[in-house]
Order: C-alpha cells, then structure tokens, then sequence
C-alpha cells in the first residue's frame, strides 16, 4: 500500500496582508479534508475534489464564492480535474453562477464523452445534475476590481498586453489565486483538479490555463500529477503542468516543479512571469515552486497530525 499524500495551493502572486492568515487557515482545511479522505480509502480524485471545493466554498480564494471580475464586471469561473489511472479528465469554463466548478468538471469527466463544455452546454449539463448555484461575487473583490479599473481608465495602466508593467507597477492589485489540489491515494493512483475566476481584468471570454488539461491540470499514473498557478497564458503556452509530469517520469516532484519554473524564467523572461507549481510523484514525494513573491500551500501525509501552511515554497528567481 501507498503512503497517501495531499498537496494544495490557494494561489501565487502577492498574498495582500489581509487575506494572509485566512488564506493559510483556508489551505491547511482544504488540505486536511483532502486527506482525510485518503485516509478513508478514498481515491485521489475524490481527495482532490473535496480539497478544491473547500476553497472554492472559502472566499478568500479566488475560484466560487470570492472569483475575480472580468473587465466588465463579469465573473466567469472554469475548472479542471484529471484522474491519472485512467488518464480520464473533465473541464468547465465561463460559469457564471455555479457554486462548484469543479464538481461540474468531475460530472463531464464522469457523465459525459467529452473533456471540455463551455458556457451554455456546461449550465445545462449542471441543471441536469441539479447543481448549486450562487452569486460568487464578494465586496472584496470588488474592492480590487474597482482599484484596477480606475488606474486603466486613468490611462495609469496601458491594458493587458503590457502586464509586466502593471505586474511591476501594482503588484498588489494583481489576483492570481487560483486553488488546486493533487493527490496519491493508498492504492497508488493520482489525481489533480484546479479551480479558478481567471485574472482580475480578463475580457470576457477568455480561458485561462486552470481549465486547459496539460495547461493548469495534469496527472498520469505513470509519474505524478501537477497543478499550477499564475499567469495562465505562460502555463498555455508551455503545456506547464503537463511538463511537469513529463519531468517526474526521471526527477522527484521537487526537482521537477523547480526546473519546470526555470523553464519558465528561462523562455517567458520577463517581470511579468509569474507562476506557482505544486505537484506530487508516485513515490509519493511533494513538491512547491515559485517565482512569484508567494504561493499560499498546504500539504499532509500520513505520519503527520496536521498540515503545514506556508506563504512561500522554493521560490527560483532564475
Ligand atoms: N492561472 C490562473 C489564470 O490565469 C490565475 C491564477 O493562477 O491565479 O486564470
């Protein structure tokens, strides 16, 4: 039997105070009920499930109930979950109102023949399974939303193309925060799933990584599973936690996620680069890297009374 492991993130980018002990308490309960399900004997994609839906019912994360708003005052959530004995994965994107973006990404990945469902095609299959719905929307965020905005329409911010300005000029007014979870169960299967409300200011429309399986989500049986966080578009375009598991098949998941955020320093140079990595191989080992002043995780195995938190993981600045 396997020695069962859970790790998860509540997001990179830079933890303002306020949210900083709320988000620690947030990941080490995400993490706890994730791994209490291990313990069950649970499998690892229920263990993942149930950690990324106790942070996206926690609104100091970004993802359900606390998700950032889109440049028109929209929230649009996504999610993915991929199961890595099977290689079966399931994803949801622009949800407006769903209390669980990633329970919907497990009923696709359960229910139906397909991998990815979007807006329309996505609420009905969540009316058919008689899903939770609410409004996601949270002063705070709105708090932050208006700060951003106001600077744009200043002509202080020169819109997203030039993100590594605003990233450098107001890093604080940056939400990455995006939730995931991976997982190795007693049997040895491992999962991850992700969960967020995208970057503050995206357009409508836009998908970012969280929901894009290789992108944000992966996991394979074969080395580990991966979940990221951060600038969606740089994970997109370097297949990022796909990279990771492609990694794991020589390196631990430690090596892996540090030379995957090298990778990352190494190809999207720039300041506006920031990305989190959690991950965990089928030794069971963990790993956490970053290049953005913090990652707010969380991680249990057996052996331990209690998660341990922390702001930051192994943070690799080239
Ligand atoms: N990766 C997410 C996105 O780009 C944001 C995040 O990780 O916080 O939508």
């Amino acid at each position: 039997m396997t020695r069962p492991v859970i790790v998860v993130h509540g997001g990179a980018g830079t933890w303002h105070p306020e949210r900083q002990n709320p988000g620690i308490e947030g990941v080490k309960e995400a993490a706890l009920k994730g791994f209490n399900i291990l313990m069950e004997n649970g499998s690892a994609v229920d263990a993942v499930e149930v950690a990324v839906m106790s942070m996206e019912d926690n609104e100091v994360f970004n993802a359900g109930k606390g998700s950032t708003f889109t440049l028109d005052k929209r929230i649009e959530m996504e999610a993915s979950i991929m199961d890595g004995k099977t290689l079966k994965a399931g994803a949801a994107g622009l949800l407006t109102d769903i209390k669980n973006p990633v329970h919907l990404a497990r009923i696709v990945m359960e229910k139906t023949d397909f991998v990815f469902l979007i807006g329309e095609g996505a609420e009905k299959l969540a009316e058919i399974y008689n899903l939770e719905r609410q409004n996601p929307a949270t002063e705070l965020r709105l708090k932050y939303w208006k700060n951003l905005r106001e600077k744009l329409l200043k002509g202080e911010v020169n819109y997203l193309p030039r993100l590594h300005e605003l990233v450098e000029q107001h890093p604080e007014l940056f939400v990455y925060e995006t939730v995931g979870a991976v997982a190795l169960d007693k049997e040895g299967n491992v999962a991850a799933a992700t969960s967020t409300g995208g970057m503050t200011l995206k357009i409508p429309g836009r998908i970012g990584d969280s929901s894009l399986i290789g992108c944000g989500t992966y996991a394979d049986n074969a080395a580990g599973a991966c979940s990221a966080t951060g600038i969606g578009e740089i994970a997109i375009r370097l297949v990022l936690a796909k990279t990771v598991c492609d990694y794991m098949q020589r390196i631990n998941a430690q090596k892996a996620v540090e030379e995957a955020i090298k990778l990352v320093n190494r190809r999207i140079a720039g300041k506006a680069n920031f990305m989190g990595l959690i991950a965990v191989d089928t030794e069971g080992n963990i790993g956490a890297a970053h290049n953005s002043p913090n990652m707010c995780w969380a991680y249990m195995h057996a052996g331990m009374s209690s998660p341990k938190a922390s702001l930051t993981a192994e943070i690799i600045k080239s």
